[in-house]
């Protein structure tokens, strides 16, 4: 197993020891008492330590994308009416991810709904906090780590630089997972599209299957019971992992987008714990939410609570000038 993966597993331990806490949006870590520094010093610290970095590790989660506009997923939002209208209207359901678990009639229907899913992520432009972002990293020796599915990352970067740890739009799987294999889920879907037209429904028979064995195929995607943990997604954690092996000594800064309370295991405690065990690694985490930093890292990192669109914005300003 590799380095990364490791770490995942621990917290993932850690985070079944102690369901409760996490549930109820805490952490079982002993967190720093210390006062965090006026938003302005933090940005300009921010930028400081973009500079001042050998190498960056950028980890996105899923509020750098709702910071975006990426925010219908789980809600009622303009954005989700605006690509969901027609299922909203007919089905009564609220949220991209709703749509999903919702009991359809007929395979046509579900497919017609998951293809409207997959496209609207597909052929989402680069939002502009990842733009900010982008601009901030120019010039940088950086890795991206994601837990957002929606490909907004390898749009920006060549897949040797990003590791999309819980699967990517772009690519169907087995629904059965009868073999290791994934394959191109972007020519489909766009067949899906054009036959649906404004309908809510496609033919059956375009209904994309699995080549090995005919089985419906399924995004491959963490999220539904049946991701499949091959060799594409071993390849994910083998590149992250070695990008930190290789700069373990450099001053490697550890950047934190967005990390939700249910899901700390996969960028938020194994960069806490690299930030402790690295010599030279500094941690920077943006959240709207939670601005938890781990006394044992207070001296190491800081959290910036605030909007993390705004935030991004501003370090892009900091370090370029304009606006
Ligand atoms: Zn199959």
């Amino acid at each position: 197993m590799s380095m990364y993966e490791n770490l995942v597993m621990q917290t993932q331990m850690n985070y079944s020891k102690y369901y409760r806490l996490y549930a109820a949006g805490k952490t079982p870590v002993k967190l720093s008492e210390k006062k965090a520094l006026p938003y302005e010093k933090q940005i300009s610290e921010f930028a400081r330590k973009i500079k001042e970095a050998d190498c960056i590790v950028v980890g996105g989660a899923s509020g750098l994308s709702s910071a975006g506009g990426g925010d219908f997923y789980y809600e009622d939002t303009p954005s989700f009416r605006r690509y969901f209208g027609k299922f909203a209207d007919r089905y009564g359901f609220k949220g991209a991810f709703n749509g999903m678990q919702y009991p359809y009639k007929t395979r046509g229907e579900f497919w017609a709904y998951l293809a409207t899913f997959l496209h609207t992520t597909q052929t989402a432009p680069v939002r502009k906090p990842y733009l900010d972002l982008d601009q901030i990293l120019q010039g940088k020796d950086f890795f991206v780590l994601t837990t957002n599915q929606d490909t907004q990352f390898v749009k920006l970067y060549p897949e040797e630089k990003v590791a999309q740890i819980q699967g990517d739009h772009r690519f169907f799987q087995c629904s059965r997972q009868c073999c290791d294999e994934t394959w191109d889920a972007v020519k489909p879907v766009e067949k899906m599209m054009e036959a649906m037209g404004n309908d809510t429904c496609i033919p059956e028979e375009i209904i994309p299957r699995c080549p090995n064995c005919g089985a419906e195929a399924f995004p491959w995607v963490r999220g539904y019971g049946n991701f499949l943990q091959g060799r594409k997604y071993e390849e994910q954690y083998e590149k992250i992992s070695e990008y930190i092996e290789e700069n373990a000594d450099k001053k490697i800064l550890f950047l934190e987008f967005g990390v939700g309370r249910m899901t700390p295991m996969f960028i938020q405690e194994p960069f806490w714990n690299l930030t402790l065990n690295l010599p030279d690694a500094y941690y920077i985490a943006v959240n709207t939410q939670y601005d938890f930093l781990p006394e044992q890292i207070e001296e190491k990192g800081f959290v910036i609570g605030k909007n993390i669109k705004q935030v991004l914005e501003d370090i892009r300003i900091e370090l370029k000038g304009g606006c």
